[in-house]
């Protein structure tokens, strides 16, 4: 089993794909991660923060590596597109060029829900529902949503499965987290981090086919 999980920011694979990656790496599937921008953009607005945005992206995609090692994934398989935080629809025809090769042996591919109330997040499901539309990839399509993007619906309701978060699972959850420390230094963000993790008890995500793209609301 291979699968390709995409996160538009360098911090997403925690919110998205935390509740059930473990249960895929105890499994032994081969993970590879997309990771579609560089982050750059976590302190526009923030006056008091003085950092440049080019360090910013690099600190933040340095992250992106340090997760992959946390989970034990093999380096070489994540993929960083670099495109910059904030736009990332700018570049979509980029984008799936560089997709293409990376999802054509896929079984399972793991990517944010259509519907999406941030940008990068819409641009990054389209990408990849686009890509592997162009390759016809009849395989499984898992939808996630970050919670303050966006909701599943009733449409696809037979679709949707929760995953229950244990105690252990919340432990390590919340340990990757500690790996993102660009974001303690937005105050808020890290409470608000903290404060869902902690109080995390399941989580929804919604398992398509290809036929299904364009179907539903999420999907
Ligand atoms: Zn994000």
């Amino acid at each position: 089993m291979k699968i390709l999980i995409f996160e538009p920011h360098p911090d997403d694979l925690l919110f998205g794909a935390g509740p059930i990656i473990f249960d895929w790496i105890e499994k032994a599937y081969t993970i590879h991660v997309i990771t579609v921008t560089d982050g750059r953009a976590c302190y526009r607005g923030y006056k008091e923060i003085d950092i440049e945005e080019d360090d910013v992206a690099t600190m933040r995609t340095n992250e992106a590596k340090q997760a992959i090692h946390f989970l034990g994934i093999p380096l070489e398989n994540l993929h960083l597109l670099n495109f910059p935080d904030s736009k990332a629809w700018r570049y979509k025809k980029e984008a799936i060029l560089k997709v293409k090769p990376l999802i054509q042996d896929a079984d399972r591919i793991f990517i944010p829900s259509n519907n999406n109330r941030h940008k990068d997040h819409q641009a990054t499901h389209t990408i990849a529902t686009e890509a592997a539309k162009e390759l016809q990839l009849d395989i499984e399509y898992w939808v996630y949503f970050i919670p303050s993007y966006g909701v599943f619906k009733e449409d696809s309701r037979e679709k949707q499965i929760f995953i229950t978060i244990g105690d252990d699972l919340r432990v390590k959850l919340l340990e990757w987290l500690q790996i993102y420390q660009s974001q303690k230094k937005t105050t808020h963000t890290w409470k608000f981090y903290t404060r869902y993790l902690t109080r995390l008890r399941n989580s929804i995500v919604g398992i398509y086919k290809l036929e299904d793209i364009g179907k539903y609301y999420n999907f």
